[in-house]
């Protein structure tokens, strides 16, 4: 089983040795814990990154540290990174779209310089998403790999993206009533373009991650396991490695 997207704890305690986790740092306090716990096992997928909401101390020397780790070690990610339109409108001062879209494109161009994969987070800005991509059109070859983390947009900006080389993941919990646009979203999301996430701690995620399986799997009306095997499957072709872990 995959988890698509899964945070690091203060304390990373146990986790099952035989789901795959795409586990994401915040910023680079994470990154050495995640460099010592990634090469201890194989079944835990590294995304290096700062996200959106940690840019408040956040300078160009984190960025060539990011370059650093993405020069050193060939499994090493992007994530998560991305843009969220709430977060700026709350504090403006610290986390103005403006800074937001400096940060994300730097690491975007780091994640394409040395073509590695990328989780992204976007909040109410799919435009200002759309304008980045836009604009760094000339580095995105036609290997370009993505996440959208949490997809919470509509039908149509997810096809946008699929077009644009990314997979959708969906968060637990895909409530028709709850959350028409993204159930909608969901439904019509093709399997190889799908991942599913429990977007929690690492241990406390295994509830989580198993429920929304089984949730979807009814939804889909799909085997359990041919469920697992095709987001497996997605996870080999996102990240371009054989993903241990295959029960
Ligand atoms: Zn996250």
């Amino acid at each position: 089983m995959l988890d698509s997207h899964v945070h690091l704890s203060q304390s990373v305690t146990s986790f099952d040795p035989h789901k795959i986790y795409f586990i994401n740092s915040v910023d680079s306090s994470d990154w050495m814990i995640l460099q010592d716990i990634s090469s201890k096992h194989q079944n835990i997928i590294p995304f290096y990154g700062i996200h959106p909401w940690y840019i408040q101390k956040t300078g160009d020397s984190d960025l060539q540290k990011l370059e650093v780790l993405l020069n050193q070690n060939d499994a090493a990610l992007v994530g998560e990174i991305g843009l969220d339109r709430i977060k700026a409108k709350k504090d403006p001062v610290q986390f103005s779209l403006d800074k937001q879209i400096y940060y994300f494109k730097e690491q975007l161009k780091l994640a394409l310089k040395y073509r590695r994969g990328v989780s992204i987070h976007c909040v109410k800005a799919w435009e200002e998403l759309f304008t980045v991509l836009k604009e760094l059109h000339q580095l995105i070859g036609k290997d370009f790999k993505a996440i959208l983390h949490y997809f919470n947009g509509s039908v149509q900006i997810m096809n946008r993206l699929i077009k644009q080389g990314f997979f959708i993941s969906f968060f637990p919990n895909l409530n028709e009533q709850k959350n028409p646009k993204t159930f909608q979203a969901f439904q019509l999301c093709p399997l190889d373009k799908m991942f599913l996430e429990s977007d929690r701690y690492i241990g406390e995620s295994e509830k989580y991650i198993v429920a929304h399986y089984q949730n979807v799997s009814l939804l889909k009306k799909m085997n359990f396991a041919d469920l697992k095997k095709r987001m497996l499957i997605n996870g080999e072709i996102f990240t371009n490695r054989a993903l241990a872990g295959k029960r």
